[in-house]
């Protein structure tokens, strides 16, 4: 380990080779890069697609490589438990409430609702409570097996991929902060419109990439996609939604399954630009108030007086 690991908690480099790709909205090979390092100043490329704005970890790393990294790193990086703590419950069942203060007026009463991500379970437990008939996905174990024994609700342990639903079709889907975390986020959202209801309502929540708060700070090995509202707008309208306006704020939007497809998706042109701009502008201020130009005028100087002496003395 170097000297960062041991003042940078979290400084931990993580090799692998990974995959190019084409982006998983557009299908375009354009990109540029955005960043270099990740929040822990590990060294890690993100890249904007040019002509839509989804970002994404460039190479790709592939599943098998993900699967090493959450064995590996994820829980130094996260500094997670295998199980729930008390003030991840506290924080979990809080939001949980208000997203379904406006998403349960959107969908009957012993309605179907399927959590993607279910964490230990609180969206769960307060859907439930409101007289939903509820389901959950959830790959840790350990949150699973919380989230049943102490709510009484069924979770899946297995990849949202991977799960044979029987047929069953749900009114209202929840997700949040977990299609970050995919490589074929658009897949994802097709299986989503393929498990609704006709008019059923997917809520979907990621980390808004185009937050004007230190927008370097948010790069991480498991966040393989980056989305602002517009690209998840675009990805949700691609694969089959209709956008529902709501209480939900930014990167975190409600949609409507519809039956025809929109070929209108690709509804802002300018956001690709507009949003590379805007890290560019980042990494200009950060280049600025950082010390490095000012040490280097100041290397600079002390050379040339160190040239001036060796002249006097010569
Ligand atoms: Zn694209």
């Amino acid at each position: 380990m170097s000297f960062l690991s041991k003042i940078v908690p979290g400084y931990r480099p993580f090799r692998y080779v990974g995959e190019k790709i084409a982006c998983n909205l557009c299908g375009s090979g354009e990109k540029s890069v955005i960043a270099t390092r990740d929040r822990w100043l590990n060294p890690l490329t993100n890249v904007i697609c040019t002509n839509c704005g989804l970002i994404r970890v460039d190479p790709m790393p592939t599943d098998a490589e993900l699967d090493r990294y959450y064995t590996d790193h994820y829980r130094l990086h996260y500094q997670s438990t295998l199980e729930p703590t008390p003030k991840t419950i506290e924080r979990g069942m809080s939001g949980a409430k208000t997203r379904l203060s406006y998403l349960s007026k959107l969908i009957k009463p012993g309605a179907r609702v399927l959590d993607i991500g279910a964490g230990g379970g609180e969206f769960l437990a307060e859907a439930k409570r409101l007289g939903f008939e509820v389901e959950g996905v959830e790959p840790s174990v350990g949150f699973a097996r919380y989230a049943e024994r102490t709510y009484g609700v069924k979770v899946h342990i297995a990849p949202l991929m991977k799960i044979d639903f029987g047929g069953r079709k749900f009114d209202l889907i929840h997700s949040f902060h977990v299609f970050e975390h995919l490589r074929d986020p658009f897949a994802s959202m097709k299986l989503v419109h393929s498990l609704l209801a006709p008019g059923g309502y997917f809520y979907v929540a990621v980390p808004n990439m185009a937050e004007k708060r230190t927008p370097t700070g948010m790069f991480h090995f498991a966040h393989v996609h980056g989305f602002a509202y517009e690209s998840l707008r675009m990805m949700a309208e691609k694969a089959g939604f209709e956008w529902v306006p709501s209480e939900a704020l930014r990167a975190a939007q409600v949609f409507r399954r519809i039956e025809t497809p929109q070929t209108g998706w690709f509804r802002f042109p300018n956001h690709a630009r507009e949003l590379e701009q805007k890290f560019r502008d980042a990494r200009l201020s950060r280049h600025l108030f950082s010390s490095a130009p000012y040490r280097r005028a100041w290397a600079r100087l002390m050379r040339k007086l160190g040239e001036r002496k060796l002249k006097n003395a010569g």
